[in-house]
């Protein structure tokens, strides 16, 4: 496994496997489990695995979030040597943005609700970055999990508006035990909000039982009651969502499939989680 924090380097090493089926995995790091399910799909389909390990500034709109944002570059590596990774991508900001960069991504609406409305400039960061990775790397399949589904939306908008040529697999959820989506984010969970946060998986489960029979805005409140009842977390947002659109719907005959997404604040940190409801 070769680690390179350069672009140019990383560009040789890949021009030399041109032929070959190249699979990527773009992370922020602090990897745990359900990166690495990424990572083996890849290894399992491809010929070459990269993995990129990037916390990017621009996707941040809370600049004490990216200050906090866990990273342990060693410790990851040595996860994705062992999943039998080829190359480990880590570059610094000035190799991924030499200069500022200054794109607005027109992404059909898929970014405007839910992460959009509540991270301002959030998706547009994650388009500028990813689009950046697959100009460097220049994948042939790139994966991503289904726990960000509005990002899945937002990099096949890119891709399409970029015309791209990547195929884009998307990995469902890995979770804890208890139901917990797994996240870099855990780490930062405090003793009691870690206890309280599979009550939103718990709650996404109930939900998904009680569709046709309530309507999308009796789930959400049944899906706030049971989350925020001892106190302890607070929901930031559910909304059920045609799941190719984005958009939210008012009733189940809206789309053939609906995906319920949920954002919640647990003490500083702040989950996300989704579960198909039609
Ligand atoms: P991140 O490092 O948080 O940017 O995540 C990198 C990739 O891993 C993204 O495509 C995420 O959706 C995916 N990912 C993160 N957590 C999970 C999880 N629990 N299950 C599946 N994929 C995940």
């Amino acid at each position: 496994m070769r680690i390179i924090d350069n672009v140019l380097e990383l560009q040789q090493e890949l021009g030399a496997c041109a032929a070959e089926k190249i699979g990527f995995v773009p992370t922020m790091g602090a990897l745990h489990n359900g990166h690495l399910t990424l990572v083996r799909q890849a290894r399992e389909q491809c010929d070459r695995v990269v993995v990129s390990i990037f916390v990017n500034p621009t996707q941040f709109n809370d600049p004490k979030d990216l200050e906090c944002y866990p990273r342990q570059v060693s410790a990851d590596c040595a996860l994705l040597e062992g999943v039998g990774v080829d190359f480990v991508f880590v570059p610094s900001v000035e190799q991924i943005y030499p200069e500022r960069d200054s794109r607005i991504f027109e992404l059909g609406g898929v970014d405007a609700g839910m992460e959009g409305a509540s991270r301002p400039g959030h998706f547009n960061g994650v388009a500028q970055v990813v689009s950046r990775l697959f100009d460097i790397v220049k994948p042939t399949v790139a994966y991503f999990g289904e726990k960000d589904f509005q990002q899945v939306a937002v990099i096949k908008a890119m891709v399409a508006q970029l015309s791209i040529d990547v195929k884009i697999v998307v990995v469902p959820i890995v979770r804890e035990e208890d139901g917990l989506a797994l996240s870099s984010r855990n780490v930062l969970l405090t003793a009691e909000c870690r206890a309280a946060a599979p009550k939103i998986y718990q709650a996404l489960r109930s939900a998904q039982k009680r569709v046709p029979q309530f309507s999308p805005l009796g789930l959400k409140a049944i899906i706030t009651d049971m989350v925020e009842a001892d106190g302890i977390l607070k929901v930031i947002y559910f909304e059920a969502v045609d799941a190719a659109t984005m958009q939210s719907v008012d009733s189940w005959s809206e789309s053939d499939n609906i995906q319920g997404c949920i954002a919640v604040q647990a003490g500083a940190v702040r989950l996300i989680d989704n579960i198909k409801l039609k």
